[in-house]
């Protein structure tokens, strides 16, 4: 029977529960237990595509297409799940398939409510994760904290849980927060004590804390938790500031929490130890011999999270390089105004990623320019192929005028532009390319070399093209094309010669890479950096 283990959060946002839930799902799975995880979202969207970066951060698209919370990117670093669309659910998707019913007739005449339809929703959706996943165990990582207002329905779906399934089935975990206040020299648990009182008011009761904290935690306030919060003291964890979050399974494994989990549940798996997470990943990621600056040239550096993937796949490259990437966030606007040279001077590799509309580009076309013509290590992602493309028609091509169609509607040389099925769509919400789509390389290519095989599968979510009327002209003037969607003739790589390393992809690389298994594109970029 599959067991669930519910994550919520207390106290403040941004304590890292998904992180904390990828690390219970990693030292679950090393028990040898089949596990699968989702998100629930409470805000009303139907999914996170239509909101800005600086809203949500960064939207993690799935090999199915769908595009979820940034959370699902770390189940599948920290795991060997498989995010699907099932594994994220919005309060916005949860009322639309209700309400859909609804005037359809399904409920035949009864008044729909939060209780029992829309947690009803929420249950069918959270067993189906079982149903398709034939996990052991299913971990639910509720978003938000405890106290809001939106999260309750998912919250009191999560209590009708343990009724429907039996209490020895189901876990509940408490992510909290434990302040130091500096001036008293004092680390506090009133901010805990409210919030799983807040979670008993509800009718949880946590079954285990992780007490988020930058000092540690003595065994007299242990106790002290324990005892106000009904915990057992064991299970009353201590989660410290770590310099790499891949240190988190250790420091949960350490405290044996897939002990205390597995006996929960009464079950018995086979021993592990972590020993080649620890080796090969932590230790790599703390204790590197080089190091290599790297500028990412976006509109959205300000905050950290718009570009989570792309961050932690330079976090890999580097373990795999034996190299601290060091990461100089280059704000595009700032590069439009200022000198480039300046700028972007000191730095091994340049790295443009995705984005959407006009603001900003003219910043990153001149980064593409600067690697691009300084011999400097460049991989473009998505927008930054859109923007390779254009750079190179501008400047090696002499089509002054070249554009994409999103920044420019009329221009005259459209190197990147909408297919016919894209013109005349008009719901902004999940009509992109989106999900895995196969490509095809070129032989010899750095593509090729790079990737080891000519047949890959990457995931999108974009609407432009790279414009074929253009492919002539532009192999013509050196441009190597060096994948292609065979499906469609569509344009996914491009590349130049007499390059160290210059690469630009249509698709995003960054959301299949692990910190044990760097992506090959992120790899060779970093290890190209090094050689700079
Ligand atoms: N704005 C571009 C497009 O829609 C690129 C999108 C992206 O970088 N994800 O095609």
């Amino acid at each position: 029977m599959t067991k669930y283990i519910f994550i919520t959060g207390g106290v403040i946002s941004s304590l890292g529960k998904g992180i904390a839930s990828a690390s219970i799902g990693k030292i679950l799975e090393s028990r040898g237990l089949k596990i699968s995880m989702m998100k629930l979202d409470p805000y009303i969207n139907v999914d996170p595509g239509t909101m800005n970066p600086f809203q949500h951060g960064e939207v993690y698209v799935t090999e199915d297409g769908a595009e979820t919370d940034l959370d699902l990117g770390h189940y599948e670093r920290f795991t060997n799940t498989k995010a699907t669309k099932f594994n994220n659910a919005t309060t916005g998707q949860i009322y639309n398939a209700v309400i859909s019913r609804e005037r359809r007739g399904d409920y035949l005449g009864k008044t729909i409510q939060v209780i029992p339809h829309i947690t009803n929703e929420i249950k069918d959706r959270i067993r189906k994760v079982g149903e398709v996943s034939r996990a052991d165990i299913v971990m639910v990582e509720i978003g938000g904290t405890v106290g809001d207002i939106e999260s309750l329905p998912f919250l009191e779906a999560a209590r009708q849980f343990s009724r429907d399934m039996g209490k020895d089935n189901v876990l509940y975990v408490h992510l909290t927060l434990i302040p130091y206040i500096k001036c008293a020299d004092e680390i506090k648990t009133k901010p805990t004590q409210h919030s799983v009182g807040t979670l008993r008011e509800i009718g949880i009761q946590p079954d285990v804390l992780i007490c988020r904290t930058e000092k540690p935690i003595p065994e007299e306030i242990k106790d002290k938790i324990s005892l106000f919060c009904s915990i057992q003291k064991e299970a009353v964890i201590e989660a410290p500031d770590v310099e790499t979050i891949y240190q988190l399974p250790l420091v949960f494994k350490k405290q044996i929490l897939d002990e205390i989990i597995l006996s929960h549940f009464k079950l018995i798996c086979k021993f592990s130890d972590l020993k080649d997470w620890e080796r090969n990943v932590v230790e790599k990621a703390l204790y590197p011999e080089k190091k290599v600056v790297i500028a990412i040239v976006g509109k959205y550096v300000a905050l950290h999270d718009a570009y989570k993937s792309i961050f932690e796949c330079l976090s890999h490259a580097g373990i795999h390089n034996d190299a601290r990437v060091e990461i100089k966030k280059i704000d595009s606007e700032e590069l439009e105004k200022g000198n480039a040279d300046e700028i972007l001077s000191g730095v091994s590799g340049v790295l443009v990623p995705g984005g959407f509309g006009y603001r900003g580009i003219e910043g990153k076309i001149r980064a593409v320019k600067y690697a691009r013509t300084n011999k400097i290590p460049f991989l473009g992602l998505c927008l930054g192929m859109q923007c390779a493309v254009i750079e190179y028609s501008r400047n090696a091509c002499g089509l002054k005028d070249a554009n994409s169609t999103e920044f420019k509607k009329k221009t005259k040389h459209p190197v990147i532009s909408l297919l016919i099925e894209q013109q005349h769509v008009k719901d902004l919400g999940g009509t992109m390319r989106l999900g895995a789509y196969p490509c095809r390389l070129k032989k010899n290519s750095l593509a090729a070399k790079t990737y080891g095989t000519l047949a890959i599968c990457e995931r999108h979510r974009h609407r432009y093209e790279f414009n074929n009327k253009y492919r002539k002209l532009l192999e013509k003037k050196g441009l190597v094309i060096s994948g292609i969607f065979p499906g469609k003739n569509l344009v996914e790589i491009v590349e130049i010669k007499n390059h160290p390393f210059f690469i630009a992809v249509q698709f995003h690389p960054e959301f299949k890479s692990k910190p044990d298994k760097a992506h090959p594109l992120f790899r060779d970029f970093i290890k190209a950096s090094l050689e700079k």
